[in-house]
């Protein structure tokens, strides 16, 4: 699938598209982040120094019937200026949360026409 249609269907920018595969009846895109575009969380200067990644699946929009999930390998940084060991901000999902906010919006928009049941059934059938 193209890059640019990815970005602009699952709203994911600034990310390296580096595979595409099906997993259980769901398709999974795996992204990763170069390492001149990480800051801190904290207070945002570039001077970082790498603390591994911690990989981390987000469910976003449909493509039609197709689930789809963005894998990520999320860095982890030691801010040299703030000395906080965080991972890094990530713009398409909210903190702490297994959902891109693509989703979110998708998820609210669909409760507007059907039942919570219904559009449970329908984010989550497998
Ligand atoms: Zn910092």
């Amino acid at each position: 699938m193209p890059q640019r249609l990815l970005y602009h269907i699952l709203g994911v920018h600034g990310y390296q598209w580096d595979q595409i595969f099906s997993e259980d009846h769901q398709m999974i895109c795996v992204i990763s982040q170069s390492r001149e575009s990480l800051c801190c969380s904290h207070c945002n200067p570039k001077r970082l120094i790498s603390q591994g990644k911690v990989t981390r699946r987000f469910k976003t929009v449909p493509l039609g019937s197709q689930q789809i999930e963005i894998e990520f390998a999320i860095p982890r940084v030691r801010c040299r200026a703030c000395h906080l060991v965080r991972q890094v901000k990530i713009p398409f999902a909210k903190s702490k949360k297994r959902y891109t906010k693509l989703f979110e919006q998708y998820a609210l928009g669909l409760l507007r026409f059907a039942t919570t049941l219904y559009a449970f059934a329908y984010l989550f059938a497998c």
